[in-house]
């Protein structure tokens, strides 16, 4: 088992001018969940398109678990809208998903992985009726059935209300240490990323401006008071 998961050198995309993607050079433990921080624009589903072979760099390379022996299912993601048939039942769902990658389909093995999302309840209930949290945990649920190595995730919580967004740190939380699955997820947001990630990368404009771990992020927001004494 390597100890990298992801490793980018000097990645570029640029459409025309727009240097999208910019010189990005990191590495990504293995086991880590990383929050990929930025604002509007800064590059963030650029990098998880190029990772997940749906757009090409301009430059530079990358490697997605290297030393690891992969199949089509190691890496998984979910980029934009996840693709779902609103007509069917969460089962139903995941046992097509199951049938179209060639995944076991045993309804033990599905009510397994719908009991890790929370959506085990939802028996005959059609996706079109389910909240927007839930069909994001079910999104989850079919990326799993592949059983990634790797999951990279371009802002799942967009959208969500609090209950949602707590309900997909736990799953984000569940599918890391319980499957041993490493985890990107992409955010505006770093305080909501700071409640579940190990480590963080911060783009701007394309290019990566810090790099921390949790570790580092809570000593620097450890409270303290200054006192000038003048003796
Ligand atoms: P957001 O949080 O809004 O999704 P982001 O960090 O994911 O932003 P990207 O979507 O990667 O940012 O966009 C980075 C830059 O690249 C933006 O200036 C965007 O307009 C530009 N861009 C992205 N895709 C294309 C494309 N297909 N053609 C031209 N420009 C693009």
């Amino acid at each position: 088992m390597t100890d990298i998961a992801i490793r980018t050198n000097n990645l570029c995309k640029y459409y025309g001018a727009v240097h999208a993607v910019d010189n990005v050079s990191v590495e990504i433990p293995t086991g880590a969940i990383v929050g990929l921080v930025g604002k509007n624009g800064a590059g963030k589903t650029t990098l998880i398109r190029m990772l997940t072979g749906l757009t090409f760099p301009t430059s530079g390379t990358f490697e997605l678990l290297p030393g690891v022996e992969r199949d089509d299912s190691t890496v998984a993601a979910i980029v934009e809208r996840p693709s779902m048939f609103t007509g069917m039942t969460a089962k139903e769902n995941m046992t097509h998903q199951c049938l179209l990658i060639g995944a076991e389909a045993t309804p033990e093995y599905i009510n397994h992985t719908l009991e890790l999302v929370g959506l085990d309840h939802t028996n005959n209930q059609k996706v079109k009726n389910f909240s927007l949290g839930m069909r994001q945990r079910l999104a989850i649920a079919m990326t799993l059935v592949a059983k990634p190595k790797l999951l990279l995730l371009d802002e799942p919580t967009n959208g969500l209300d609090p209950q949602g967004i707590h309900d997909m740190r736990e799953l984000f939380l569940s599918v890391n240490r319980e499957l041993g699955v490493t985890l990107v997820v992409s955010s505006h947001i770093l305080s909501e990323l700071a409640k579940f990630a190990t480590d963080f990368i911060i783009m701007d404009k394309g290019k990566v401006i810090k790099t921390f771990s949790a570790d580092e992020l809570s000593n620097v927001n450890k409270k303290r008071i200054r006192l000038s004494v003048n003796d």
